[in-house]
C-alpha cells in the first residue's frame, strides 16, 4: 500500500514513512498534481481537502477529517489496518527512500561521540546523506504508537 498526501498533512507522511509505508508529499503540489500521481503511480490520497476527495475513487482515497496529527495517524492505521511492526524505521522520513544498513566503522566521526559509542546498529539514506541510528526517538516512537493502537 503507498500513499500520497496533501500539502496541509507533512506531519502525517513523516509518521507514514516512519512505519515504513511509501508515502510522497510535497508542500508545492497542486490539487491537480496530487490527482495525476495518485492515479498514476496507485497511491492512496490522504487529504484534508473534501473537493478534492470528491474527485477520486473512494476506494482509493482517505478524507482525513481529524485535526492533531496523532489522531490522523490513528485513522489512517484503523482505516486500511496498517501494520505498525513490520516495516517500522525502514524508510528515510525526508525523503521518503528505503534506508540501507551501515557498518559502523563507515559512520565515525559523521556522528556525535556518545551515539557512537553507544550504538551498535546504523542506516544510512542514500538520497539525504543522512545517518540513522537506534535512538531514544525510537522508544517514544513505539510507546507513542501503542497508545494509539491499543484501542482499536
Ligand atoms: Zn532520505
Amino acid at each position: 500500500m503507498k500513499f500520497i498526501v496533501d500539502v496541509m498533512l507533512g506531519r502525517l507522511a513523516r509518521w507514514l514513512r516512519i512505519l515504513g509505508y511509501d508515502t510522497i508529499y510535497d508542500a508545492h503540489f497542486t490539487d491537480d498534481e496530487l490527482f495525476f500521481k495518485a492515479h498514476q503511480e496507485k497511491r492512496i490520497l490522504l487529504t484534508r481537502d473534501s473537493d478534492l476527495a470528491g474527485r477520486m475513487n473512494p476506494q482509493f482515497c482517505l478524507f482525513i477529517t481529524e485535526q492533531a496529527v496523532r489522531n490522523q495517524v490513528k485513522q489512517v492505521i484503523n482505516h486500511f489496518q496498517l501494520n505498525t511492526e513490520e516495516n517500522l524505521f525502514t524508510r528515510c522520513t525526508l525523503c521518503n527512500e528505503v534506508i540501507k544498513s551501515i557498518s559502523k566503522n563507515l559512520v565515525e566521526g559523521r556522528v556525535p561521540k556518545f551515539v557512537f559509542d553507544s550504538s551498535q546498529e546504523f542506516y544510512y539514506c542514500e538520497k539525504c546523506d543522512k545517518i540513522y541510528w537506534a535512538g531514544s526517538h525510537i522508544k517514544q516512537v513505539r510507546e507513542l504508537l501503542s497508545k494509539l493502537t491499543e484501542q482499536r
